[in-house]
């Protein structure tokens, strides 16, 4: 039989690799939920503009006084958007997690908190999450009276993966 000091050891040693292990999918949780979610998440976009889940959240509608967007997209791991152009262009601000951001027939671009992308107006290009850290992307369409996004075909895995 096992002396009562082993056997307490061995239940104090199990209750603490309990613990640790819970701690560690707490970790892993918020590493592919992308931290520092400044605004609520919002909804989740199309699977036709879409590959995995992206989701918007508007912060500034366009009105009479201001002809542009501001929102908000939190991109999961591995999710991007299709191919797209803006008519007047777009400029994004990551404010968490890590993503990509190609301009076609140039390398991808990483991105991660604080960097920030100017997509030139009509020219084609995507953006979205790395494969393994979701993102924090903050978007802003200026000028939208010339319009806000014309959508085309998925960024396929291949280009996807073509980091060079
Ligand atoms: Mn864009």
């Amino acid at each position: 039989m096992m002396p009562l000091k082993s056997f307490v050891s061995a239940l104090l040693f199990a209750s603490l690799w309990a613990c640790q292990t819970e701690n560690k999918s707490e970790e892993n949780q918020v590493e592919t939920q992308a931290v520092e979610a400044i605004f609520p998440q919002g909804q989740k976009g199309s699977d036709a503009f879409f590959t995995g889940n992206a989701y918007n959240y508007g912060l500034v509608p366009m009105d009479s006084t201001y002809d542009m967007l501001i929102g908000n997209v939190y991109f999961e791991p591995g999710a991007r958007s299709n191919w797209h152009t803006h008519p007047s262009g777009q400029i994004l601000i990551i404010t968490a997690g890590e993503g990509y951001h190609q301009l076609e027939g140039q390398p991808i671009e990483k991105l991660k908190k604080g960097s920030v992308v100017k997509c030139p107006p009509n020219v084609r290009h995507w953006h979205g999450a790395s494969p393994n850290t979701g993102m924090q992307q903050m978007y802003v369409i200026p000028n939208t009276e010339k319009g806000i996004v014309d959508w085309m075909e998925a960024v396929s895995d291949a280009q996807y993966q073509d980091l060079n």
